[in-house]
């Protein structure tokens, strides 16, 4: 599959100087949407997942189809006020300014193995803001998987030693 040619450029997006990587037709596109999901699921086999937990909202689209490949579970994680039973926060910091994630406080049981999920991968404050709260929660995340990685961004080195794949690099 050229996965390239699915992944649309849209420059100053959602600021001037921002070139956006948009997935839309990736998705848009049956066979090729099923592929992509279909190699982040052998990747979470290969760790033997049993739970897969993204954040909003492209977390979902990647996330979801992949925990139902694999037959695990799905556990959302969710911008500050969403969720509605009790829950966790962590504090990460954007480019501009701070944001939380939330998750509930009874989602991942002790020792569960987790593989968090998304679209992309760039300075990976997203995503180890994700894996602080499984952590906090006594996950044991074993990978991180992503349709998407800007390698010039370094998101990977942010991750530690973490087990990551990506379909596509920039
Ligand atoms: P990070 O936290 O810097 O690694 O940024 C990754 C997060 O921002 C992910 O949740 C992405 O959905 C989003 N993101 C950043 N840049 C892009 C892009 O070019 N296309 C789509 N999503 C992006």
């Amino acid at each position: 599959m050229n996965w390239q040619t699915l992944i649309r450029e849209i420059p100053d997006f959602p600021q001037p100087g921002i070139l956006f990587r948009d997935i839309t037709p990736l998705l848009a596109n049956g066979e090729a949407y099923r592929q992509a999901i279909n190699t982040l699921a052998d990747f979470a086999r290969e760790l033997k997942a049993e739970l897969i937990v993204g954040p909003e909202a492209r977390g979902y689209v990647v996330g979801a189809p992949l925990a139902f490949a694999l037959e695990a579970g799905f556990v959302p994680v969710r911008k500050k006020g969403k969720l509605p039973g009790q829950t966790i926060s962590v504090q990460y910091g954007l480019e501009y300014g701070k944001d939380v994630l939330e998750i509930h406080k009874d989602a991942i049981l002790p020792g569960q193995r987790v593989v968090v999920a998304d679209d992309l991968l760039a300075t990976g404050g997203t995503m180890s803001a994700t894996m602080n709260l499984v952590e906090k929660l006594g996950g044991n995340v074993v990978g991180a998987a992503f349709l998407i990685e800007l390698s010039e961004l370094r998101g990977r080195e942010k991750l530690g030693n973490l087990d990551v794949y990506t379909l596509v690099q920039y």
